[in-house]
């Protein structure tokens, strides 16, 4: 109670007291006088406090005006009717805020779905209904994961936390792919957002399949051309009258038509990787074999380059994948080790697991990368130095190729490099897809 309100209210009782004593003195029964003045007091005051009581019941469902009232009542009326005005107020601006959202985000053509922790449905916008084919009100509170059903969403709605949107396709119409990208709000709460991305499906598998017919119909020209450049060599080794400027330019011709063989398989693997969606049940792939076989080829194509190689890798090291896939990727990266190391220099493989997953480390002493351009490696036709690239022989399509693979393997590739001293490529592998039970806690070497 503040100070004037409490002195208002001794001032009060104090006069009903002071006419209630004049009153009983008047008529000589002065505990009478103070009795009727105060039972009237009393009387007057429940009064007013049933036509509060009843004003605040009717203006629960309609706007009223306050009861008219002098005094300390006339005040509690009003101070109260201020309130119930500013609340009103407050609550009209919020009704407008959520209904301007709601228009707008009805208007979008991007699906928005707010989902609780359990993943039930909370609330869609009309995008989101017809790109998932949701019902309003029968799917409300619904668990999302039963109403699309899809193992790809249903893992990624039980963890997205860190990992990229992912590509489904539409369960309310056909030949419709959507991206889902979950964001984590709150207590857990989800919000998600669903985009058509059919168009440009279709243009990526347009663009993948040219790729791939145009590579395929390349190939048997490309044959018949390696093969007669092929018996003209032979010709022309055995007949020495051959001008040595005709044995250069054939020389020349075959290495490119190899190379452009070279390119159109890689070109091929590249889209079949693409296009494809990796094997549901797939080999347990045995590394130290694999590594081994990668490592004599690679010695072969070192040759007089005498490269110093070691493989390190437990017997039992294995992953559960493709295995030509697998072969690709790794001898990719030991090949490139090669071919940007300097002759004598030394290329370093090695597998290790620790309770992230398993590594697989591809370490050279060659020429290094600028840093500048390990970002960007991993793009098809990427190259740091072009005249180096052609001189190796390299297609461009290498590490692309490796980033797909680790893709289809759940795994990434980690680049580190300095120029001058060499390079480290990593391939990460999850804990499952390794099959070895033996952790080997191991600290990745310094370049
Ligand atoms: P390329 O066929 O040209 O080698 P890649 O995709 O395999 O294409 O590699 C892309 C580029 O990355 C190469 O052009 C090369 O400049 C660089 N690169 C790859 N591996 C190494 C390495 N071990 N040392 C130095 N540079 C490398």
């Amino acid at each position: 109670m503040t100070s004037s309100l409490r002195s208002w209210f001794i001032g009060r009782m104090v006069s009903v007291l002071a006419i209630g004593l004049l009153a009983g003195w008047l008529v000589d029964q002065i505990f009478l006088g103070l009795f009727i003045t105060t039972l009237s007091y009393l009387v007057w005051n429940h009064h007013q406090l049933h036509r509060l009581l009843r004003w605040l019941d009717e203006a629960a469902h309609k706007e009223l005006d306050p009861p008219e009232s002098k005094g300390i009542w006339g005040e509690i009326f009003d101070g109260i009717y201020r309130i119930q005005r500013r609340h009103s107020r407050s609550k009209q601006r919020l009704a407008n805020v959520i209904e301007r959202i709601q228009e707008s985000t009805a208007a979008l053509n991007d699906g928005i779905i707010m989902a609780d922790q359990n993943g039930c449905l909370e609330w869609w916008n009309r995008a989101a209904g017809e790109l998932l084919g949701l019902q309003m009100p029968d799917d409300q509170g619904q668990p999302l994961t039963n109403l699309v059903r899809n193992p790809k969403f249903a893992s990624y709605m039980e963890n997205s936390r860190g990992k990229e949107p992912i590509k489904i396709d539409s369960p309310a119409h056909e030949n419709r792919q959507l991206q889902i990208a979950i964001t984590v709000y709150g207590q857990g709460n989800r919000l998600l957002l669903v985009r058509d991305v059919s168009r440009l499906h279709q243009l990526e598998i347009m663009r993948t399949d040219f790729v791939a017919n145009v590579s395929h119909e390349l190939r048997t020209p490309l044959t018949v051309i390696s093969g007669y450049l092929e018996t003209m060599s032979d010709g022309m080794e055995m007949n020495p009258d051959t001008p040595p400027m005709f044995k250069r330019a054939l020389s020349q011709m075959q290495e490119q038509a190899s190379r452009m063989q070279r390119l159109i398989e890689d070109l091929l693997l590249l889209s079949r990787l693409e296009a494809t969606e990796p094997e549901r049940i797939s080999q347990t792939v045995k590394l130290k074999p694999l590594l081994l076989g990668i490592i004599n080829d690679a010695k072969a194509l070192s040759g007089e380059n005498q490269h110093q190689l070691q493989l390190e890798c437990a017997e039992d090291a294995s992953v559960t994948g493709d295995a030509m896939e697998l072969r690709s990727a790794f001898s990719n990266l030991v090949y490139n080790a090669i071919r940007y190391t300097p002759s004598g220099g030394k290329v370093h493989v090695k597998w290790w697991q620790d309770p992230e997953g398993g590594h697989l480390m591809i370490q050279d002493n060659g020429v290094g990368i600028d840093p500048v351009h390990i970002p960007r490696l991993t793009e098809r036709f990427y190259r740091v130095d072009k005249s180096r690239s052609h001189a190796t022989g390299g297609t461009g399509l290498g590490l692309a190729i490796v980033k797909h693979v680790l893709l289809r393997h759940e795994g990434r590739i980690s680049i580190s490099s300095h120029p001058g001293k060499g390079s480290r490529f990593i391939c990460h592998f999850p804990l499952s897809r390794i099959n070895s039970t033996k952790v080997i806690q191991a600290k990745e070497p310094d370049i």
